[in-house]
């Protein structure tokens, strides 16, 4: 038998939420002495670790005890050549994309220069403990690709696309709908499905594309099994203003999408903080995904996400961290900021460490469809892993000494750990950081 075939056996406290626990009672599923056995890459068992072992004393034991083993975190929304602008704070959504992000978008013009901002924005990923992200790409080909190239170096599950508009932002980040077309086709010829990379389709946000070019979308969809498709939508009130006045026959934002079937399972819309009841219902009806990203919101001054509204409604609600109108490219810092605005809602609720985790984790993949794959650690999917230990003498360590039950342990690693305590991160079963 190869190391291989015999196994790995990782031996450390883990937690998972292979149900949804805004739906469910005891989602969360705890392993203080956990046993996570590993073999060709895939989830061979989650439990004790001694059951685990008796089970399958041929495994090779890796002690990681000190230190917390969960499902790989999962991006659903973030911007690659925004890098650079993070910290950019101060301003409103549109504002804000002229002053900061727009200008250094433009940059990514430049091949070298994106390249370096690729592998840069590939680092701070996998760095955070994120295994799986959903990522604008650039207004141009060159940079896209260069993003998909950093992601198949890496390791990781990039999925990503050419971001389109023909108008209202500035004009060297404009394509015509042909062009877009040929690009986008290109790009999903070279990365589409290879690998771990996907490509979704990616119009910057109606505000920014005309019909013809949300008919490309449409039509590139139609051209291509298996596509994903992100976008923008109700992030700002006057964004939804100028899109109302852009699209005088649409009755709201998402039926300009909608009217070109950009929408359903494996599209992922990020924001939605000021939507309508009746959208609510539809993006529920069609599978769409909304990614929350609730430190951009915050730090934009978007406004508060309507968490319990969507959840009530049965919208699929995944985590983005939006870099970088947001504030990093940490999950579990995302995580605490859902949870911080939401209780600052009057009446609102109080996110649970298992809601937080699920959020963090299963929800992406389902937002992706990928959650046959990956998204907790059961039996048969793959081995995406982040190993989280907090350093000697920090305030996390500190607290883990004291904490008495696993929800308080989860609970104080979405609070206090930051990129400091992510020690080792895995993609079915390699390692790809440490
Ligand atoms: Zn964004």
């Amino acid at each position: 038998m190869s190391a291989s075939d015999r196994g790995e056996l990782l031996r450390a406290p883990l937690f998972h939420t292979p149900r949804n626990p805004f739906l469910v009672d005891r989602a969360l599923e705890c392993h203080w002495d956990g046993g996570l056995l590993i073999r060709d890459g895939r989830v061979a068992a989650a439990g004790d670790f001694g059951t685990t072992r008796t089970a399958n004393p041929e495994a090779t034991v890796v002690d990681l005890r000190g230190g917390f083993l969960l499902p790989g975190l999962i991006d659903t929304h973030t911007h690659f050549p925004q890098l650079r602008v993070l910290g950019g704070l101060g301003r409103s959504l549109l504002d804000w994309l002229e002053a900061c992000a727009l200008p250094e978008e433009a940059r990514m013009s430049g091949e070298a220069y994106a390249g370096e901002t690729a592998r840069a924005f590939v680092h701070g990923l996998v760095s955070h403990g994120t295994t799986t992200a959903l990522v604008f790409g650039a207004h141009f080909a060159a940079a896209t690709a260069a993003l998909f190239e950093a992601g198949r170096a890496s390791g990781l599950r990039i999925a990503s696309g050419l971001v389109m508009s023909d108008r209202r932002l500035r004009p060297e980040l404009h394509q015509t709908p042909e062009s877009a077309y040929r690009d986008s086709s290109d790009l999903i010829r070279c990365f589409h499905g290879r690998g771990r990379l996907l490509y979704a389709v990616t119009p910057r946000f109606a505000f920014s594309a005309s019909e013809a070019m949300l008919e490309v979308c449409q039509t590139l969809r139609r051209e291509h099994a298996g596509l994903r498709f992100q976008t923008h939508i109700n992030e700002n009130p006057q964004e939804i203003a100028d899109v109302a006045k852009l699209f005088p026959w649409a009755t709201d934002y998402l039926a300009v999408y909608e009217r070109f079937g950009l929408g359903g399972r494996g599209a992922v819309m990020a924001h939605n903080v000021h939507p309508t009841e009746a959208e609510i219902g539809r993006l529920a009806a069609s599978g769409t995904a909304v990614s929350h990203c609730p430190c951009s919101n915050a730090a934009l001054g978007s406004g508060i996400f309507a968490l319990q509204r969507h959840v009530k409604a049965g919208v699929r609600v995944a985590l983005g961290t939006d870099v970088g109108g947001g504030t990093g490219f940490g999950m579990l810092k995302e995580a605490l900021q859902a949870y911080l605005l939401q209780r600052v809602v009057s009446e609102g609720p109080k996110l649970n460490a298992a809601q937080l985790l699920y959020l963090a984790t299963r929800a992406g993949a389902e937002a992706l469809g990928l959650e046959e794959d990956i998204g907790d650690f059961q039996s048969g999917k793959a081995a995406d892993i982040v190993y989280i230990r907090p350093p000697a003498k920090t305030p996390l360590a500190a607290v883990l000494e004291r904490t008495e039950t696993p929800e308080q342990a989860l609970a104080a690693i979405f609070t206090l750990a930051g990129a400091e305590c992510i020690q080792q991160v895995r993609v079915e079963g390699s390692v790809v950081y440490e």
